[in-house]
C-alpha cells in the first residue's frame, strides 16, 4: 500500500435522491463504475419518461473504464445502461439474474449483441485493472443481489449496495454475514452502505413473514384473486406461486415485465414451481373464477400499467368483475400515492375488494432499518463513512447513526452528486466537483428537453394552446 497513491471516489447519481445509483472508483488511469440506473420522473416533468445520470465525466474519461459493475436488478441499478452504452462500449459484470433482466433491454434497443456481458458469482472476486473486486451475497427484493469489497492501492472499500438482512430468504441463499466480518477484521478503509430505511427502527420483516399472510389471504377468496408487486420481486412471485398451488388455482401473468422478470428468473433457475402451474391469460376464461390468480403488473399505479387499464375497463383481455380480489402486495414509491390512490377507488367501485397495506401486512421492505444497520457498522468497523442510497435527511440520519456507535463527525463524508472523495490510505476529505447532474429522457431522444421545454409543457398543460394561422402573400415590389 503506497501512501502517495490516490483513490477518488464520484457519486454520479444517488446521493441526495432515490434512483440513478452510478458511482465511479478512480486511481491513476483507471475507472470502475458500479451501477448505473435511472430515477423516475417528479410530478413536474411532464412528458418525461425516465431520468438518467449525467456521464459526461466518464464520457471523456472513456478510455480509463476498466468496467460497469451491476450489484442487483434493480431499475434504479441497471436501468441507464442501455443509454450510458451509447456513449462508451465497456463490459458489463453481474450476477446471473441480474444480466438474465439486462438482456432483456438491451434487446429491445437493439444493443444484446454487442454488448460484452461477463456473469460473476458471489463468492468469487475479479481483477479490474488495479482494483481487485470481491463479489458478497446480499439479501434484498430482488435475489442475486450483491455487496462488493474493492480492494484498492489505498485499501479496501466495502459498498453494500441494498441490502437487507434476511435470515430465512425466499428463493435464494443468506447473506454471506461472515465475510463483513471478516473484511473487518482484515481493516476496511471506507463503508459505502444503504440509507433508505435509516428512519425505520428495529429490523425489517424477513420474506418468509408473508407465508402466511399470503395463505390467509387466498383462503377468503371466493372469486379470482389478482396480485399485483414489483415484477423483480421474485421472492414475492414465489410466494404467490406456492400460496396458488395450495388452493389448486393456476396462474396467468399479465403485463410485460412480470413476463420478462419470469423467464429470467425461470431460466435462471430462481423460480421453482410446476410447467402445469402457468396458464395463458387468453384461456382463465375456460377455468372457474375460484381456480385463477392473476399475476400482474401496475403496483405503483402507474397509468400504462396492466392493473391500472384492468381497473379503469380499458384492458382487453381482463376486466374485474364483482367478488375478484385485489392484492397489492407492495408499498407506494413516495410519489406514487396518488396513483395507487386512484386505482384502489376503481378497484373498489367495480366490486372488487381490494387488500393493501394500510389493511393487511402484505409487503416487507427490501432495505435494512436501524438494527440491521448498526450490525453493518459493527461488522465492517470502517476507517471512514459514506451514507449511500438516499435523499439528504436519510444520509443525514445514517450519519448520525454512525456518531452514535462512536465514528467522529470529520471521518463521515455526506456526498452530493458530482462530489470527489479523495482518499489516501490514511485520510479522506471531499476534494472538487466534477460535471454531473441529470439527462431527461421522454420518448423522442435522450436530453432534448431541457428546462425551456418543461417550461412550455408546463405552461401548455395549465394554460392550454391557441394555434394561430396566418396565411400571407408575398407581393413582389413594383417599383
Ligand atoms: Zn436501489
Ligand atoms: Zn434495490
Amino acid at each position: 500500500m503506497s501512501s502517495k497513491e490516490k483513490l477518488k471516489i464520484i457519486p454520479l447519481g444517488g446521493m441526495r435522491e432515490i434512483g440513478k445509483n452510478i458511482t465511479a472508483f478512480e486511481c491513476g488511469e483507471e475507472i470502475l463504475i458500479v451501477d448505473c440506473g435511472i430515477a423516475f420522473p417528479e410530478d413536474e416533468m411532464l412528458g418525461i419518461d425516465l431520468v438518467i445520470p449525467d456521464v459526461s465525466y466518464l464520457t471523456k474519461n472513456k478510455s480509463k473504464i476498466k468496467g460497469i459493475i451491476l450489484t442487483h436488478g434493480h431499475e434504479d441499478h441497471i436501468g441507464a445502461i442501455p443509454y450510458v452504452l451509447r456513449e462508451f462500449q465497456v463490459p458489463v459484470y453481474g450476477t446471473r439474474l441480474t444480466l438474465a433482466l439486462l438482456r432483456f433491454k438491451l434487446e429491445e434497443h437493439g444493443i444484446l449483441g454487442t454488448t460484452d456481458l461477463r456473469t460473476v458469482y458471489p463468492g468469487q472476486s475479479e481483477q479490474f485493472g488495479r482494483f481487485n473486486v470481491e463479489f458478497i451475497r446480499t439479501t434484498h427484493s430482488i435475489p442475486d443481489s450483491i455487496a462488493l469489497a474493492i480492494h484498492t492501492p489505498v485499501g479496501t472499500i466495502v459498498q453494500t449496495s441494498d441490502f437487507k438482512i434476511d435470515y430465512t430468504p425466499i428463493a435464494s441463499e443468506p447473506m454471506d454475514l461472515n465475510k463483513f466480518a471478516e473484511l473487518g477484521n482484515q481493516g476496511v478503509l471506507l463503508l459505502m452502505c444503504d440509507s433508505t430505511n435509516v428512519e425505520s427502527e428495529g429490523h425489517t420483516m424477513s420474506e418468509k413473514t408473508l407465508e402466511a399472510t399470503f395463505e390467509e389471504t387466498f383462503r377468503r377468496a371466493k372469486g379470482r384473486i389478482l396480485v399485483t408487486t414489483f415484477a423483480s420481486n421474485i421472492q414475492r412471485l414465489q410466494q404467490v406461486f406456492e400460496a396458488s398451488a395450495k388452493f389448486n388455482r393456476k396462474v396467468a401473468l399479465c403485463g410485460r415485465s412480470i413476463d420478462h422478470a419470469f423467464k429470467a428468473a425461470s431460466a435462471e433457475g430462481y423460480l421453482n414451481i410446476k410447467d402445469d402451474m402457468i396458464v395463458d391469460i387468453d384461456k382463465i376464461n375456460k377455468y372457474k373464477n375460484e381456480e385463477i390468480v392473476i399475476l400482474t403488473t401496475g403496483s405503483q399505479g402507474e397509468p400504462m400499467s396492466a392493473l391500472s387499464r384492468i381497473a379503469s375497463s380499458e384492458h382487453r383481455k381482463v376486466e374485474i368483475i364483482p367478488g375478484d380480489m385485489v392484492v397489492i402486495s407492495a408499498n407506494p414509491i413516495p410519489g406514487n400515492e396518488k396513483l395507487i390512490s386512484r386505482v384502489i377507488n376503481e378497484l373498489f367501485s367495480k366490486g372488487a375488494e381490494v387488500v393493501y397495506e394500510k389493511l393487511a401486512d402484505i409487503h416487507v421492505s427490501g432495505h435494512a432499518c436501524k438494527e440491521e444497520l448498526r450490525l453493518m457498522h459493527r461488522l465492517v468497523k470502517p476507517k471512514y463513512f459514506m451514507p449511500v442510497h438516499g435523499e439528504y435527511r436519510h444520509l443525514k440520519q445514517h450519519a448520525n447513526l454512525a456518531m452514535e456507535m462512536g465514528m467522529s463527525e470529520e471521518d463521515i463524508f455526506i456526498m452530493d452528486v458530482g462530489d470527489v472523495l479523495e482518499l489516501t490510505s490514511h485520510s479522506a476529505r471531499i476534494n472538487g466537483h466534477v460535471a454531473s447532474g441529470r439527462v431527461l429522457v421522454d420518448g423522442l431522444g435522450v436530453g432534448d428537453v431541457g428546462s425551456v421545454v418543461l417550461r412550455d409543457r408546463k405552461l401548455l398543460s395549465e394554460d392550454g394552446l391557441i394555434v394561430v394561422v396566418m396565411t400571407a402573400r408575398k407581393r413582389r415590389a413594383t417599383s
